[in-house]
């Protein structure tokens, strides 16, 4: 177990990280240890400080608004607070901006984890010191899966299909360049598809709860049978704690749910569910033309280049690190509804 006292985390006022932060402090391991956890984020679009408020007042909480690729920030940080890890969830996160723009993809996610890098072990050589990094990826750099494919294990090979997916998988490529050659102490994880608290209203999930609340279109991409792999992010941000404190250096860990659902599926669960929790005729927007949540869903042309199944294979850090999900679809799901639907209606 490794003795962590001082973290960067980038892109912490997003989804993920925000949530990676709220899983650290109630972290048993890291209670006593822990002295800061430095948040370096660019708020973009996608970064929001709301996600932030459960600890902001925490004193070992810090916030930094800045960009990863600033060589001069990324390394005045690392001195200032003595950094033992760095935690890399900033990025460009949703495929669909991906194809329409691809820029700041390959700005944020390939040069931006670059100067990470570079910064890390300018700071490890010049200091004497061996500060870890563990980079977040995604299970989209191993490609597209037909229905009856075993799950991606760490050992398939990458074959990105989206500008999103190849520049993640870049910053893999990038990382693992810098364990070999520099002998940089690094960490990879590559998850499938998180859902919970804090998530940007563009993806898929708290979108269908959005538009299924204002009794808007639901709509899904082509004939909704494309499948993903969904993990609840508590359960991911508890395997990134696994790896960060047992995991082997150069290694990089595939992290899901276990949970594969077509859209489709995604949606009508959904629907179903509120059902129960804010029935359709409760919800006093008026509808004319729809009777139920499920009525709202409809078919739209599909994006290009769709992959058509996600799936992971944990069994790695199952057996080194002794990792397995908490949550069912059932219960993750169900608590996420709740938690956009206290905020949805709140914010009414
Ligand atoms: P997100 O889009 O919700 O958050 C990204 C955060 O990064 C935002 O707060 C944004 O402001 C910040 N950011 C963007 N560019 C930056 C820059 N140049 N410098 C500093 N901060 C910057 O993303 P997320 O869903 O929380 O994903 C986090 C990480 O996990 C990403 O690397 C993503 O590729 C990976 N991942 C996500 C999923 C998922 O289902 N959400 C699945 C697999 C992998």
């Amino acid at each position: 177990m490794r003795n962590i006292e001082n973290i960067i985390v980038t892109g912490a006022s997003g989804f993920i990280g925000s949530n990676f932060i709220k899983n650290l402090l109630e972290d048993q391991n890291f209670g006593k240890d822990l002295k800061t956890i430095t948040n370096i984020d660019k708020l973009t679009y996608a970064g929001d400080r709301e996600n932030n408020l459960d600890y902001e007042n925490n004193p070992k909480y810090n916030f930094i608004n800045g960009d990863i690729c600033d060589q001069d920030l990324i390394s005045s940080l690392l001195k200032e607070f003595d950094v033992d890890v760095i935690i890399n969830f900033a990025a460009e996160s949703h495929v669909d901006n991906s194809i329409e723009s691809p820029d700041e993809f390959i700005q944020t996610n390939i040069f931006g984890t670059f100067n990470l890098l570079r910064c890390l072990q300018e700071f490890n050589s010049s200091l004497n010191k061996s500060a870890i990094i563990l980079h977040v990826s995604t299970d989209e750099v191993f490609g597209s899966l037909k229905l009856n494919d075993p799950g991606f294990t760490e050992k398939n090979s990458y074959k990105p299909n989206s500008p999103y997916s190849a520049s993640k998988a870049s910053s893999d490529h990038l990382v693992q360049a810098w364990h070999k050659t520099y002998g940089l102490p690094t960490l990879i994880t590559n998850c499938s598809n998180n859902y919970g608290p804090n998530q940007n209203f563009e993806k898929l999930i708290p979108k269908i709860i959005k538009c299924a609340v204002n009794k808007e279109e639901i709509t899904i991409y082509g004939d909704g049978k494309n499948i993903r792999d969904w993990l609840y992010v508590d359960d991911h941000c508890k395997g990134i704690i696994k790896v960060l404190l047992e995991g082997k250096f150069g290694e990089t860990y595939n992290i899901g749910g276990k949970n594969e659902i077509s859209n489709i599926e995604i949606a009508k669960i959904i629907c179903n569910l509120l059902e129960n929790a804010y029935p359709f005729d409760k919800n006093p927007i008026k509808s004319n033309l729809y009777n139920s949540y499920e009525g709202l869903i409809s078919f739209v042309s599909d994006r290009l280049g769709h992959d058509f199944r996600y799936s992971i294979d944990p069994s790695k850090i199952e057996k080194d690190l002794d990792w397995y999900p908490e949550e069912t679809f059932e219960t993750g799901i169900t608590k996420t509804i709740s938690w956009y639907l206290e905020k949805l209606i709140k914010n009414d």
